[in-house]
């Protein structure tokens, strides 16, 4: 049971005892008016608050004390290897969601990814900014696409996934279930496709890292490849301890 049905059937309810109530009194009409805003607003902030776990469970911190770095949006052909040499460099173990048509211009880069011991995540074949406004079909022709694409590599898509933007709704959470999917949502989100300024980047992430985060970076965004280096270094000299690509196979058990 999702709270998405826990709202449904508490509106129900709601209307229920208002009508036996309330009924054919004025009263009846304000009531009804409150439980349907009620609703609403419940609903909206399912639909914009994807780590709220509306509509479907999203995995959004580590039961450990370790960090999750985590890159969406590529692989990009200049950005996603300098990301790696970094991580490489500070033996760091990432998730990078990539999106199918880029995977798709980019094989060399998926590969280096993943020989560099790290997991790659669906997040979907051509990252439809709208993918929330989708229908039941588009949305699983989508992750199916970005599946295919990976397995047309000889990769094991695996079972992570990411949805665009992150927003949720009903036909995604059936879509991910059909596709057998986990969804990995994020604890810190860095803002670096915001925040074009590096200082005021590095400052975000650097002030607000915890152990046991996930944290939502984009590799295909240079100011995030620009801080990354001063960032872990930092984090480190603060105690933070970054998931390592061995510990990536349990990393969310
Ligand atoms: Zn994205």
């Amino acid at each position: 049971m999702t709270r998405h049905h826990l709202n449904i059937i508490g509106f129900i309810i709601n209307c229920t005892w208002i009508s036996i109530f309330f009924s054919g009194t004025p009263m009846m009409w304000i009531l009804m008016g409150i439980a349907s805003l009620l609703f609403l607003i419940f609903l909206s902030l399912g639909i914009l608050l994807p780590n709220r776990n509306y509509f479907l469970t999203n995995t959004t911190r580590l039961n450990s004390d370790s960090v999750l770095l985590t890159f969406d949006d590529g692989p990009h052909e200049q950005l996603t290897p300098q990301v790696l040499e970094t991580l490489r460099r500070h033996n760091i173990g990432a998730l990078f969601f990539v999106i199918g048509k880029q995977a798709e211009e980019h094989p060399e880069i998926i590969q280096q990814i993943l020989e560099a011991g790290h997991l790659i995540g669906n997040h979907t074949q051509t990252h439809p900014l709208m993918f929330a406004a989708l229908r039941q079909d588009s949305v699983e022709k989508e992750i199916g696409l970005c599946d295919n694409t990976l397995i047309a590599q000889g990769i094991h898509p695996g079972t992570y996934f990411r949805p665009p933007i992150g927003y949720t709704n009903p036909r995604i959470a059936r879509a991910v279930k059909k596709f057998k999917k986990r969804v990995i949502g994020w604890s810190l989100r860095s803002f670096d496709s915001v925040l074009k300024e590096e200082p005021k980047l590095l400052e975000r992430v650097s002030s607000r890292i915890k152990p046991g985060d996930i944290v939502l970076f984009h590799d295909n965004l240079p100011q995030t490849e620009a801080i990354l280096e001063r960032f872990i270094t930092q984090a480190k000299k603060n105690g933070i301890k970054f998931a390592q690509p061995k510990d990536l196979k349990t990393i969310f058990r």
